[in-house]
């Protein structure tokens, strides 16, 4: 595969400032590769990492789909692939020899946590951290040793497989977490791709009733998830989603609700009406400190709370399983497909400040 000298990146300056950079493509050690980018999701949480001008300017983006255009000898047999694979890869960089790494759950490895001082991972990463690719809004992104590398399935396009982590979000905690399954009634607060990924995880393992609220500005979200196997969307400044949940139930309840909304504390202390005894209340989206969460409802209906966030391999696995199955209609969530020029613009849309609503942004950085 034959490699130009330089990638072009998307580079976040500062605070809402892209600008357009090259950056002279590494050398690749034994142990180390380098990925052809094909495709990078969106992520929400790249709006919050836009507005933040610290810790300097970096490439964005880690929902990364590519081929692999170099990869030293050491590297192919640790990751066993070779050149010209197409894989996902994670944003994690895991340290691989911690406990939670050696028992599977390296998503909690601490090497992990990019807020603690020298930590490294996609999409966060300065560029002053040598060889500076270290972000999906690139054409190029060095694939560093400790690289969490998933084989796409042929047949699944990029722009659908750059969804494998928001919908391994969805596995993680509605499914993996949650443990929803027949007979159960998830509710999952937020039309987000996150959101939208609960509700494709729930329909995959045979959830009896899914219900995703919303406002009425998500309408095109709300509508999308009933096209993914929603039984009811709820505007929650148009009805209250305790009744709504409450007629939809029969006065049953919810056995699992996923907070997975942008909104703040008042959402998380309305869960707990909505859940029937010994639910599941998983809190995914950040929400600060809490005022009045009711715990004695918390502990009279034996709720069991969870905090949680990312995906495990499994939940991985597990989104890019049900994209190779072509059992849902995930093309119905890609809304827009964007260059590395157009980055800012989309970034500003996935911020809610463009009148333009999005579902899920991919950025092709060759377009
Ligand atoms: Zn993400
Ligand atoms: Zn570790």
């Amino acid at each position: 595969m034959s490699i130009p000298p330089k990638s072009l990146a998307a580079v976040a300056v500062n605070a809402r400032a892209t600008e357009m950079r090259e950056f002279a493509i590494p050398e690749i050690a034994p142990d180390a590769g380098l990925l052809r980018i094909e495709a990078t999701g969106i992520c929400g949480s790249d709006w919050g990492m836009y507005l933040n001008a610290k810790p300097g300017p970096r490439i964005l983006g880690h929902e990364m789909i590519g081929t692999i255009a170099k990869i030293g000898d050491v590297a192919r047999e640790r990751w066993g692939v070779a050149e010209g694979d197409r894989v996902a890869l994670e944003e994690y960089l895991p340290c691989g020899h911690c406990e939670y790494c050696r028992t599977g759950e390296y998503r909690s490895c601490l090497a992990t946590d990019a807020w603690l001082p020298g930590a490294i991972r996609y999409g966060s990463t300065p560029l002053t951290v040598q060889p500076s690719l270290w972000g999906g809004y690139s054409q190029y992104l060095y694939m560093h040793p400790r690289t969490v590398i998933h084989r796409v399935p042929a047949g699944v396009p990029d722009h659908i497989a750059a969804m494998a982590l928001p919908i391994g979000n969805g596995f993680q905690w509605t499914y993996l977490d949650g443990e929803a399954g027949p007979g159960k009634t998830v509710v999952i607060q937020g039309p987000g791709q996150q959101g939208l990924g609960c509700v494709i995880a729930a329909k995959s393992v045979g959830a009896d009733c899914i219900i995703i609220s919303g406002l009425a500005r998500d309408e095109r979200r709300l509508a999308v998830a009933r096209e993914l196997g929603a039984h009811h969307t709820v505007m929650v400044d148009r009805e209250n989603l305790a009744d709504a949940v409450k007629r939809v139930t029969d006065g049953r309840m919810a056995d699992i609700v996923v907070d997975a909304s942008g909104g703040g504390p008042e959402i998380v202390n309305a869960t707990l009406p909505i859940l029937r005894k010994r639910g599941r209340l998983l809190i995914v989206a950040r929400k600060g400190a809490i005022d009045r969460f009711d715990l004695d409802q918390l502990i009279g209906k034996q709720i069991r709370l969870f905090g949680t966030r990312g995906h495990s391999f499994e939940a991985v696995e597990l989104a890019l399983k049900t994209m190779a199955a072509g059992t849902f209609p995930l093309e119905r969530m890609s809304s827009h497909v964007v260059g590395l020029r157009d980055l800012d613009k989309a970034l500003r849309m996935v911020g809610g400040e463009s009148a333009e609503r999005s579902v899920h942004i991919t950025v092709a950085p060759w377009s």
